[in-house]
This record gives C-alpha cells, sequence and structure tokens, in this order.
C-alpha cells in the first residue's frame, strides 16, 4: 500500500507521557501533532478531536487508536488501570461520538508492529512477528495485514527463559521482560540501557533476546522477525551478539529459511503510522 492511500485516516498513539495524532497528506507525507497526554480522559478526547479535525478538515473516514493495555479491543475498552496511563476503564467509543466515525483500538505494541509490518520493514512481507524493545517487552504478530489476536493478547514478552530467574513484573518469574527490558536492566545491572557500555553485559542480554527471538520462530515461524523500540538506538552494540546467538541456537530450519531479524524502519513513528493504518484496514475478526 502507498502512504497517499492513507489520506483521510487518521492514527492516535496514546503514550505515559505524550500523544501524538497523525495521518498521512495527499502527497503521502507524514502529519503529526502532539501534545502531553492528559491526566482527565474527556479532556484528552476533546485534544484528540481538535488535532484530529486540524489535520484532515474535510471530514476524517476512521479513527485507529493505540495505547498501552490492558485494553478490550473489541468493545474499545481499558479495562481497570494501566500502569503507563492516569485513567481508569476509559471508553475509547466516546471518540465515535464525538468525531462521528469509526474508531479501532488495539495495543501500541500490536499497533506498532502494524505500523513496521505495512508501511515499515515488513512492507510486502505476509506474516510478521516482533517485540518492541523498550520500558517493558511487546509482542505483536501481522498476518495477511492484519494484527492478529488469540482469546487474549498474546504475550510472549512474558514466556518463561527461566522458572528461577528474576520477579517480572506479570507476577512470574524469569519472563523475557524480567531479563532484557529497559527496567529489568536498570534492575539487574544498575544502569540504564543508553548508558550501558561494558559489551559483556550487552552479551548476556541479546543471549536472553536470543532464546527469546528462537522461541517466537519455531512458533510462528513468519516471514521476518522485527524488534523496534527504544533499546534499538544501542544498535550493533545489541544487534551483533543479537544475530549471533539467534544463529547459534536455531538450527531447525535451514539458514536461507530462518526467519531474519529486521529492525524497525520507523523509529518513534512506528506507532502513530501503525495507527493510522489501523483505522484503514481495522480488525479481521
Ligand atoms: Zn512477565
Amino acid at each position: 500500500m502507498r502512504r497517499e492511500e492513507f489520506n483521510g485516516f487518521v492514527g492516535v498513539d496514546i503514550g505515559g507521557q505524550t500523544t501524538r495524532v497523525g495521518t498521512f497528506d495527499r502527497r503521502g507525507q507524514l502529519q503529526v501533532i502532539h501534545f502531553p497526554t492528559e491526566k482527565n480522559f474527556v479532556t484528552e478526547c476533546n485534544h484528540i478531536v481538535e488535532a484530529a479535525r486540524q489535520l484532515v478538515p474535510q471530514g476524517i473516514k476512521r479513527l485507529g487508536v493505540g495505547s498501552p493495555g490492558p485494553l478490550n479491543w473489541r468493545k474499545k475498552l481499558l479495562i481497570g488501570k494501566s500502569p503507563n496511563l492516569p485513567w481508569v476503564d476509559v471508553d475509547f467509543a466516546q471518540l465515535e461520538k464525538l468525531l462521528g466515525c469509526t474508531v479501532w483500538v488495539d495495543n501500541d505494541a500490536n499497533v506498532a508492529g502494524l505500523g513496521e509490518a505495512i508501511l515499515g520493514a515488513g512492507k510486502g512481507k505476509r506474516f510478521i512477528a516482533g517485540f518492541t524493545l523498550g520500558t517493558g517487552i511487546g509482542h505483536f504478530q501481522i498476518k495477511n495485514g492484519h494484527i492478529y489476536h488469540g482469546r487474549l493478547d498474546v504475550e510472549a514478552g512474558h514466556q518463561i527463559l527461566d522458572p528461577a530467574g528474576p520477579v517480572c513484573g506479570c507476577g512470574q518469574r524469569g519472563c523475557l521482560e524480567a531479563f532484557a527490558s529497559a527496567v529489568a536492566i536498570q534492575k539487574l545491572y544498575g544502569v540504564a540501557p543508553h548508558e550501558l557500555n561494558d559489551p559483556k553485559t550487552w552479551e548476556q542480554i541479546a543471549f536472553r533476546l536470543a532464546q527469546g527471538l528462537v522461541n517466537a520462530a519455531v512458533f510462528v515461524c513468519p516471514d521476518a522477525l522485527i524488534l523496534t523500540g527504544g533499546m534499538l538506538a544501542r544498535g550493533e552494540m545489541l544487534l551483533e551478539p543479537l544475530r549471533r546467538f539467534y544463529e547459534q541456537m536455531l538450527k531447525v530450519y535451514p539458514p536461507r529459511y530462518r526467519p531474519p531479524i529486521l529492525v524497525g524502519e520507523l523509529g518513534d513513528k512506528a506507532g502513530v503510522v501503525g495507527a493510522i493504518v489501523l483505522a484503514k484496514v481495522g480488525h479481521a475478526e
């Protein structure tokens, strides 16, 4: 799909600090308005509507929203309290009433993955799986242009790599997220990923991530595994040992059939681009 085809569709990327509202203009250029995420949900909705109308004055076709979970994406609800947002039990369908158009909602990792799969590193591929490496570790699977859902979201960031490992925020022990998220790195090594310069420590982190990627590869065998999120800013410090361990561990597929590890191309715009894509393509089920 070309970016011009998304003109009139609006995406909203809700983060703990910043909300980004975006669209592609007629020439296919990404236009984004951003503002600090509001503590009051009604005020947040009003700001989203204002920004969306400013971006698409001729009439919004549909709106897509990527938000931290837990979400009921079918009912467009944030369920209970998200650790990263100030709201409790909010209903994104309110935006439909305010805008008079359909609104699609999904969790931020799925939406960033959709952006990368359709307009980023996964463009043209049938089946993408991947991870968002940031404060936590999110997982996504995009099949035939749509986000894949199980009964609830697939939580491959919480696959257990060592049942005797560190306690994870989810209550389990030894999750991938408890070894290799930004929060875990700070906790285990006493330093934030952007300040961590010891190659031996990065080897340990990359080893755990490689375990996670190998498990994803053998469970779903995608056309590619895409990595996105803030930690990719560390580049080869992380990627060189990660690719090395991945190739050493994953022997079940001949090398040329091994799902390649790709780095996301959209950077911190993956969320808003994915939300624009969600606005157009919606959910498959
Ligand atoms: Zn966990």
